[in-house]
């Protein structure tokens, strides 16, 4: 495992290389091949344009597919945030693509013109699809569109969009008659094609094979469930670091839904052959998490995310900062300190609505009794009962600065929760001068 973080910089560094030689090639070949053109400067910066942004789109696919190797040193995270930025920045080349053909000399019909030969047809139905496709992600928030119903689009569209813009590109791309360009074309199409496969059929074909067993289902709080997993009998349960997620496939009662999501492991690694999540009734889905029995089974993928102090060995005063739910991770790697007797020292500021929805706070009191991991537990409520005598309020900057410090630049941060905490706190620890690099977070967001 910490072998794992040891090479990850260079890692990191190879596959952004690899990254970039992808995505440059078809210009590299072009210029390579045929250095000289008729075309104008503009004319030929349009179809360059084309080259690299069909070239993303088709990395897109790879990105997306949770291959271990690509995903290891980034985190899930990380990629898919990379995969979005991607999408937009592929979507406004191609858009400039016809814009400036146009304005390097083609007619103006390629953009709007009826009668148009049926390769360029498909060029502009391909990007039509990518920019609904990426006004949606951008703005499926704003406009209340639900996570399954995005989900069915983007699939759909993504199995649209390559095979369009390759055959869109194939017949009209003066530069796709070289042969060396239309082999390069072949194999990202391919690429793309058995990327897609892998993760929407022989991925959930092969975890079908081996579903994990539910063995317990535990009522944690007031809508927080959680759920024990063991691998069938002969499969060893895979290794992961404390704080890493899964991705869970319930398979319970035929009127219970069948969805894929993600979840943190929040056992502890040292717990041999068991899988546990601590999921929160929040939604369409979660909702009827209670109703799982044990003997129900479970596809699990995983373990991804790189939110683990594991991952940094060096840091040893760890102040880790929960809001609701999110303490699921911190959960996990407090189990994990204290199991494998860590030296580390922790402080934890856990927030809050009321009493009823603190998570493991009866673990987490006889930790911080039993004086492991040098524990310091504080809970903060914004609504809590007359009688409760710890903080109330916000965790805010001035409580953060009271019970975090002194000297709040010396630790290292581990925060879960609402994105407005992990943004109003890791703007509280950049002005108390706690460095980037010692504030990790995990966002329960893909
Ligand atoms: C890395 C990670 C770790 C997480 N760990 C935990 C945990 O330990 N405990 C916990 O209670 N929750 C956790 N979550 C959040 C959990 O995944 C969502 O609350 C859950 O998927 C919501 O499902 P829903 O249909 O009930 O809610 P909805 O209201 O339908 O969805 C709420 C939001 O959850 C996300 N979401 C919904 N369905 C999916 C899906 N199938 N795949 C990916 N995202 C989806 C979307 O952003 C959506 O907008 C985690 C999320 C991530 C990304």
């Amino acid at each position: 495992m910490t072998s794992l973080s040891q090479s990850e910089p260079l890692g990191a560094a190879v596959r952004i290389l690899l990254y970039g030689v992808v995505v440059l090639s078809p210009l590299a070949s072009v210029a390579f091949i045929r250095p000289l053109t008729d075309h104008g400067f503009v004319y030929t910066v349009g179809k360059n344009l084309a080259l690299v942004g069909f070239t993303i789109l088709a990395l897109q696919f790879v990105l997306s597919a949770r291959i271990p190797w690509i995903e290891r040193p980034f985190g899930l995270n990380v990629l898919f945030q990379f995969h979005k930025a991607m999408a937009i920045f592929a979507a406004l080349l191609l858009v400039a693509h016809p814009v400036l053909l146009v304005i390097g000399g083609r007619d103006e019909a390629l953009l709007f013109g009826p009668q148009v030969i049926w390769h360029i047809w498909l060029g502009r139905i391909a990007l039509l699809i990518l920019l609904v496709h990426v006004l949606l992600a951008s703005f499926r928030f704003v406009i209340k569109l639900n996570y399954e119903t995005w989900r069915f689009i983007h699939n759909l569209g993504a199995a649209l969009i390559l095979p369009l813009g390759f055959f869109h590109s194939w017949n009209s791309g003066g530069d796709l008659r070289l042969s060396w360009l239309k082999s390069l074309w072949a194999v990202l199409l391919c690429a793309a094609a058995a990327c897609y496969l892998r993760h929407r059929v022989l991925r959930p074909l092969l975890l079908r094979r081996h579903p994990y067993q539910v063995t317990e289902v535990r009522s944690e709080a007031d809508g927080v469930w959680t759920i024990s997993l063991v691998p069938p009998e002969g499969v060893n349960r895979f290794e992961y670091l404390p704080g890493q997620f899964h991705f869970l496939t319930f398979q319970r009662a035929p009127n219970l839904p069948v969805e894929e999501h993600p979840w943190t492991i929040s056992s502890s690694p040292t717990v041999p052959g068991v899988l546990c999540s601590t999921i929160k009734e929040s939604g369409d889905f979660t909702v009827s998490i209670g109703k799982t029995k044990p003997g129900d089974t479970a596809l699990v993928d995983g373990p991804f995310g790189r939110f683990s102090y594991v991952l940094h060995p060096h840091e040893r005063e760890l102040v880790f900062i929960a809001g609701g739910i999110g303490i699921t991770p911190l959960m996990s790697m407090l189990r994990h300190i204290c199991d494998t007797r860590a030296e580390r020292s922790v402080t934890l500021l856990y927030a809050n609505t009321g009493e009823d929805d603190i998570v493991f706070r009866d673990e987490l009191d006889e930790m911080e009794r039993a004086g492991a991991a040098q524990l310091k537990v504080v809970y903060v409520l914004s609504k809590p009962s007359d009688a409760w005598q710890g903080e109330r309020g916000r965790l805010d900057e001035e409580k953060i600065n009271r019970c975090a410090g002194p000297e709040l630049a010396r630790r290292s941060f581990y925060l879960c929760g609402p994105p407005a905490l992990i943004r109003q706190t890791i703007q509280t620890l950049r002005k108390a001068g706690v460095p980037a690099a010692r504030i990790h977070f995990e966002r329960f967001d893909l």
